[in-house]
């Protein structure tokens, strides 16, 4: 990456961290919320530039274009997130090459993350991914099938259950998607209820982050805020 594109990348980062620590004092937090970098498009150079502001966490939503960002970023102590929709065919290379799967959205995803996860590595973290609001979707389960997933989760060694993810239908009416997220926040306080260990809820993306973390989320995922307007999707 050249000076000017790494200078442009700094004060995103420096921003985007001030808005989300403020966002989270405004909502009376005592902890700030968590920033999962999105990378999806991006190069991997982009990434190692990020890395070396001090960013560790990084989401990409396809598994083919993640495994070559790995490799390419393999020196880096780096935790990585699928956040794209998962099918059964790659259930494999996401138990073996991720840290997180947050778009866990059906029983049958279960097993085969389970099977494939190797025993020297800890447990693969989990969220669930949750329909809230989006008819034209077919990512996320149905908001009643939280407790079954979960259950099913918790049967598994091999992956542990951290929480909720969604990603809300993308409402021009802002009041809606706040709407959303205060759905989302809770189902997250009904798991969290039931298990101590529930600790995140990732929702809010770069345009509407902040009321994302004013209505509980305790993770948010951002990529053009970070990386600059995507050209393909
Ligand atoms: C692309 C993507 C993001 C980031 O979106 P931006 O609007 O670029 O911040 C977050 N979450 C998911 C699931 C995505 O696919």
């Amino acid at each position: 990456m050249d000076t000017d594109a790494t200078d442009s990348m700094q004060a995103a980062f420096a921003a985007i961290s001030a808005r989300i620590d403020a966002a989270a004092r405004a909502a009376g937090r005592g902890e700030t919320a968590s920033l999962l970098a999105v990378g999806k498009t991006k190069p991997a150079a982009a990434i190692r530039a990020l890395a070396g502001l001090g960013q560790r966490a990084f989401g990409e939503n396809y598994v083919q274009e993640a495994l070559a960002k790995q490799s390419a970023t393999g020196d880096l102590d780096l935790e990585w997130h699928m956040i794209g929709p998962l099918q059964s065919n790659k259930c494999r290379d996401v138990a073996r090459h991720f840290d997180w799967l947050q778009t866990l959205d059906r029983a049958k995803l279960i097993d085969l993350l389970a099977r494939h996860r190797p025993a020297e590595r800890p447990p693969l973290n989990v969220l669930i991914q949750v329909n809230i609001d989006d008819e034209t979707s077919k990512s996320g389960c149905a908001p009643d099938s939280v407790p079954e997933l979960a259950g099913l989760i918790a049967t598994r060694s091999a992956l542990r259950l951290r929480g909720l993810m969604a990603i809300p239908a993308p409402e021009r009416d802002f009041a809606r998607r706040r709407e959303a997220f205060a759905r989302m926040r809770g189902l997250f306080d009904e798991l969290a209820a039931a298990d101590a260990r529930i600790d995140t809820l990732s929702m809010g993306m770069s345009e509407d982050f902040e009321l994302a973390i004013a209505e509980g989320a305790t993770m948010v995922r951002i990529g053009s805020a970070l990386f600059g307007a995507r050209h393909r999707e």
